[in-house]
């Protein structure tokens, strides 16, 4: 008989069979039925972002695709760029929450990488915006 662990400490990533505190570093434990949760809700906002960043990539692409001002071009493209790195971000989220949401774990690489693409996209978005003056 294999004991299943229900909880989950958030530090260590990992579940573990006691309960109350973690045995590794003393974290309170948390069910792993909410790291699951969690990572649901991850998976949602994953989805989310996707189909919205989409849906508005698309739309300012035909709001501008008719604009001639000086610096327009320069400002669609770069915005693409930041459309393209935040649907990344939001399939990244996805997959991340999926994986949480089967296993309680995060990668957190990939967690990581989330933050740098979206921060990098920030960085494109003001660039793009100084463009159109
Ligand atoms: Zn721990």
């Amino acid at each position: 008989m294999t004991i299943v662990p229900a909880m989950f400490c958030p530090r260590c990533n990992k579940p573990s069979s006691d309960t109350g505190k973690c045995p590794t570093c003393g974290t309170r434990l948390k069910t792993l039925e909410s790291a699951k949760r969690r990572g649901w809700a991850a998976f949602g906002a994953g989805v989310f972002l996707v189909v919205f960043v989409s849906a508005v990539g698309i739309w300012v692409d035909r709001l501008m695709a008719g604009q001639t001002a000086p610096g327009a071009t320069v400002f669609i493209g770069r915005l693409n760029v930041v459309f393209v790195l935040i649907v990344l971000c939001g399939a990244l989220g996805m997959f991340n929450g999926w994986q949480q949401a089967h296993w309680g774990r995060t990668n957190r690489a990939i967690a990581f990488g989330i933050l740098v693409v979206f921060a990098v996209a920030l960085f494109l978005a003001y660039t793009a915006s100084k463009a159109l003056q």
